[in-house]
């Protein structure tokens, strides 16, 4: 419960305590904690509790009461990112030889979850550096482990994941991306699209061709930003998710020495779906720290709110609807939880829980986010109020690292395919 009155000091005394929006928030920061029915720490253990409390108190005193200058101004947190890396987030479950923290999947959710409700958009790019960093963990050789690993857990360098290209985004197994083998070095062109963090990050980790057509002739090598080669895209202007820089990344004649591929040629592709498994858990745990902190706001919203002579919260259709978003907040933390542990045990079922669970929890807790917009009428849609920013960050959710489309695709094939 601790953690809990740290997120609810946390949310309503970020930035949006501004302007007109003050009283109300101040009014329902009134030592107001959250029901046991929604807590995150019920089933945790005592040391997931403990760290569950880093974050969350990470995410209140760090990260909220910033999150929405950064979205405004449009600025990476770096600084506050590498105070992250100091408790040991920025490597969360990459081995601690190499600096990471060798925590579970599941640990690793509970700490998404938390960061997130501080903002959403940072937590989402920390969560793909930690995917990064797993892969090079996972799939590279000592060297190459001892080369990346420490600095990349440390946040003293970050890392982008560079899959889709402008021609290959739900297919990205018809990527063109070619790398070809010159000497000891491999010779890229093409270009990526989207690349979350591109150009502001140090280490890409990019998906290229070095064989025939298909997932077989992809491989997975390391660019290290300043390669001769490598250039940029304009920033992009998002609707969200706009603590973190968004552009293309591109490759002319770009030579990256051959002992920078991770894993053989031809591994590329497993490597990269291998890699967005766990994104798409870490990715559903950033909506879940959305959807709770908006079902927080909703209620606050609810208590203080007078329509008709009485708070919201005498409403009925409001009750129910709160209700629901709390129902729903809490089966998704439990698909996540367990996907989360189906993966960390390997066991066959994990790819197809992974997509369940991106695929529910992206949709549910966008929905979730977007009924607190509502109940907070015409006040929610002001820039004043946290619930907005919430919506815009995960909307993007439904989309990337996958299409929940695409999730519907590989749930799909499981069940026809697996007797
Ligand atoms: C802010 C942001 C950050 C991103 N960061 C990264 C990153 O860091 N690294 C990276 O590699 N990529 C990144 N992406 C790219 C993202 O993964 C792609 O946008 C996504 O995979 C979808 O590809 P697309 O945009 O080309 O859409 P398309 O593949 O063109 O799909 C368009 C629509 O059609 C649907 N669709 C496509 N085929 C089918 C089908 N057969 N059946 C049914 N529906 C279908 C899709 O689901 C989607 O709704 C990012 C994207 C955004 C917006």
């Amino acid at each position: 419960m601790a953690a809990a009155r740290v997120l609810a000091r946390g949310v309503r005394l970020g930035s949006y305590s501004i302007g007109r929006s003050r009283s109300l928030i101040f009014n329902t920061v009134q030592g107001r904690g959250i029901a046991a029915c929604i807590d995150p720490s019920i089933g945790l253990t005592d040391e997931q509790k403990d760290f569950q409390k880093v974050a969350f108190d990470f995410a209140a005193n760090e990260m909220a009461p910033h999150m929405a200058e950064w979205d405004l101004k449009e600025i990476f947190p770096v600084e506050a990112m590498r105070k992250a890396a100091q408790l040991g987030f920025g490597g969360i479950y990459v081995n601690p030889d190499v600096g990471g923290s060798g925590l579970s999947r599941l640990d690793t959710s509970i700490i998404f979850e938390a960061l997130s409700t501080g903002c959403v958009s940072t937590t989402a790019y920390i969560s793909i550096h930690n995917m990064c960093a797993w892969m090079i963990d996972t799939f590279g050789n000592n060297e190459q482990r001892e080369k990346f690993c420490p600095d990349l857990c440390a946040m003293q360098k970050f890392a982008s994941y560079c899959l889709t290209e402008p021609g290959s985004g739900s297919d990205a197994a018809s990527l063109l991306t070619s790398a070809t083998l010159q000497g000891d070095h491999y010779i890229l062109n093409g270009s990526k699209a989207f690349i979350s963090g591109g150009g502001d990050t140090d280490v890409y980790v990019v998906m290229c061709r070095t064989g025939g057509k298909g997932p077989k002739g992809i491989s997975c090598l390391v660019v290290e930003k300043g390669t001769p080669g490598l250039s940029f895209g304009k920033k992009e202007k998002k609707v969200g998710w706009n603590s973190q820089p968004t552009r293309a990344v591109i490759f002319e004649d770009c030579a990256v020495p051959v002992i920078n591929r991770l894993g053989a040629e031809g591994e590329g592709f497993s490597i990269a779906m291998k890699g967005l498994n766990g994104g798409r858990i870490n990715i559903a745990s950033c909506s879940l720290g959305a959807a709770h902190a908006s079902v927080l706001l909703a209620r606050d919203h609810m208590c203080v709110r007078k329509q008709f002579g009485e708070t919201l919260s005498n409403s009925q259709f409001l009750q129910f609807k709160l209700a629901e978003m709390a129902t729903k907040l809490v089966a998704s933390r439990l698909l996540v939880r367990q996907a989360a542990v189906a993966l960390q045990e390997g066991r066959p079922e994990a790819v197809s829980l992974c997509s369940m669970a991106k695929l529910f929890v992206t949709d549910e807790c966008f929905s979730i986010c977007n009924q607190a917009l509502q109940i907070h009428g015409g006040y929610g849609y002001l820039k004043d109020y946290a619930v907005q920013q919430y919506v815009r960050d995960i909307r993007v959710h439904q989309i990337l690292e996958g299409t929940n489309e695409v999730m519907r695709m590989i749930i799909a094939r499981s069940l026809l395919t697996e007797s």
